[in-house]
């Protein structure tokens, strides 16, 4: 446990995590900084921390007190290219994220999930294994509830899902299971490029070592090389091949194969869909099958698990077409697994905020399957550039816009997907509410026959 009594903290971003850290840091007796780039205008609960003696610094970020600090404490989305930050930086200040301060206060083993796509659900999956097995378990992490909140209680396993972003900021964090599911382009926005994007991923095994096990995806080669030089177990799944050891999945069944013994679960009993809800459920089901949960429990645990909103999440059907809400499919390697669920014809409402990666690939996948490819937000441009010779293509200025469109255009038989392939901030605050959105303008709908 660190101590920070006396200590001029500077907590860098005042959402959800800047604010529990805020909290943690005052329980610790600290002088706590609280800056964020917004205004605190309309933040009455930043003026009540102001009362309880917290130094605010909203509407940008002083270098002189960054400077001035004995730790700068970073939430999530919070770049380390921050002037400020590298300012204090070089001047010898401790800068660490909220993942590694947590881990600094907490006991119980970790398990970590992290890669580009699939780890709010494999989080949430192991959630469901190890609280049917009776563990208390603190599930959060870059989903919900920040790892922060967990430090004052007792657990017996933290389930965390961690972004690449926080795993920049750490230093001793060693998780005792660390997950990497799989990798493709996301956030080149943030990152210079792909390589530094691996780099933070690869932070996951900075201090894995003998005792640890890597859970990792035996079908991504860059998942396996990123993971070579960690000198911990390696156990791994697989979708193409029966491993000996470790997790396959064969013919619609999943093969557990560990210590000369073989388990079976068949796949068709599983709630959730596509073949990417099975690799996540193969990683999720590895640890706590290693750490001794009976196979029965952790397999009723995974089939009993309905899947998290705004993820291929279908909506209705009308008029012969099955409308999907695919929101949180957010980068093109999300949208390729989403799309490979869905047979011919589909029309796709895709766009929003570009993250600056590539989408040939999107188009190749849909290529032959999507018959039409409603664009919607700031990346349109560049999406129908890649489409072009590929998919046909129509833009629409909103959401409800593509919506109408779509009903209008999808055969009988067909379905319609919103699958964005980019963020949703240039047109809403969240992919929720870009999800919520489309699901009203869905369920307003009238029948053909009754327009
Ligand atoms: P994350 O938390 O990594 O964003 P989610 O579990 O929230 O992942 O799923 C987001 C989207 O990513 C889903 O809607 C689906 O389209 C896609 N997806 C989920 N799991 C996988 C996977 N294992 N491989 C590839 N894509 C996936």
């Amino acid at each position: 446990m660190a101590a920070y009594d006396g200590q001029q903290v500077v907590v860098v971003g005042a959402g959800r995590t800047g604010l529990a850290l805020t909290a943690f840091f005052l329980g610790r007796g600290a002088r706590v900084v609280l800056s964020d780039s917004r205004s605190a205008a309309d933040r009455p609960e930043l003026a009540a921390l102001a009362a309880r003696g917290v130094t605010l610094d909203c509407g940008g970020h002083n270098p002189e007190l960054f400077v001035a600090a004995d730790l700068i404490a970073i939430s999530p989305g919070v770049p380390l290219t921050l002037p400020a930050i590298v300012a204090a930086r070089q001047q010898g200040v401790p800068v660490l994220g909220e993942i590694e301060i947590a881990c600094r206060e907490l006991t119980a083993p970790l398990v970590a999930v992290t890669g580009t796509n699939g780890k709010s659900t494999t989080t949430c999956l192991l959630g469901e294994v190890f609280h049917s097995w009776g563990k208390k378990s603190f599930v959060g992490g870059n989903l919900g509830t920040p790892l922060i909140e967990a430090v004052d209680e007792q657990w017996d396993w933290l389930l965390a899902e961690l972004s690449s972003f926080q795993l920049e900021a750490i230093d001793t964090f060693r998780p005792r299971y660390g997950l990497l599911l799989n990798l493709s382009p996301d956030h080149l926005d943030r990152y210079p490029d792909m390589a530094a994007y691996l780099a933070a991923k690869q932070q996951l095994f900075l201090n894995m070592a003998d005792g640890d096990v890597a859970v990792l995806n035996g079908d991504d080669p860059q998942v396996l090389a990123l993971a070579e030089s960690a000198p911990c177990r390696k156990v791994l799944f697989s979708s193409s091949s029966q491993l000996d050891e470790g997790m396959s999945l064969v013919g619609g069944e999943l093969v557990w194969r560990w210590a000369g013994q073989e388990t079976r679960f068949s796949a068709g009993q599983l709630q959730l869909c596509g073949s990417h809800n099975l690799e996540n459920v193969m990683a999720a089901l590895i640890p706590p099958l290693l750490e001794g949960c009976p196979a029965e429990i952790a397999w009723a645990a995974v089939c009993a698990f309905g899947g998290l909103e705004h993820r291929m999440v279908r909506v209705r059907e009308l008029d012969g077409v099955v409308w999907y809400n695919d929101s949180k499919g957010t980068n093109v390697g999300s949208v390729v697994k989403s799309l490979a669920g869905l047979e011919a014809p589909v029309t796709l409402i895709a766009g929003g905020r570009d993250k600056g990666g590539d989408y040939a690939p999107l188009a190749e996948a849909a290529a032959g399957k999507v018959a039409l490819s409603i664009l919607i937000g700031e990346a349109a441009e560049r999406l129908e550039k890649s489409f072009q010779g590929k998919v046909i293509t129509q833009r629409a200025a909103t959401l409800e816009e593509a919506v109408l469109l779509a009903h209008q255009m999808t055969p009988c038989g067909g379905s319609v997907l919103l699958s964005p392939a980019c963020s949703s901030f240039d047109m809403f605050s969240s992919y929720t509410e870009r999800g919520e959105a489309f699901v009203k303008a869905v369920n307003q709908l009238p029948a053909k026959g009754e327009g």
